[in-house]
């Protein structure tokens, strides 16, 4: 990849952490925060982060905007959803979460840290 490609390159002020090999810069904006979250190629949330989180399923709400690979969530009920960059995103909780193909998956996501289903207004886990 590029050294000066913006979606990967350094954002001045964020706060940078690295989780099951998944790099997080966290912006905070007033009650939420803006995340950008590199998932690299051959990442499964159920291999590389249920064994940190120690939850079946992740349960996060995710919400967004895909600017780079193909991210391919699994719910519970057998409910498969595929996200391929340029694309919005928003994965209801209760989900099993893998970056498709070999190149990482770019994500910049809102959050309102446990709070963010319920202000987006969508249900505590997956259904119909
Ligand atoms: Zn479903």
């Amino acid at each position: 990849m590029a050294a000066n490609d913006p979606l990967m390159g350094e954002i001045k002020g964020a706060q940078t952490r690295e989780v099951g090999g998944v790099r997080v810069d966290v912006s905070p904006v007033g009650a939420g925060r803006v995340k950008r979250i590199i998932y690299p190629a051959g990442f499964r949330w159920s291999t590389n982060m249920k064994p940190i989180v120690h939850t079946d399923l992740c349960m996060h709400a995710h919400v967004g905007f895909l600017v780079r690979g193909h991210v391919q969530v699994r719910y519970a009920d057998g409910c498969v959803a595929d996200f391929i960059a340029p694309a919005a995103v928003a994965i209801d909780p209760g989900h099993d979460g893998a970056v498709v193909g070999s190149e990482p998956a770019v994500l910049i996501e809102f959050d309102f840290e446990g709070d963010t289903a319920k202000r987006f207004g969508m249900p505590d886990i997956h259904r119909h």
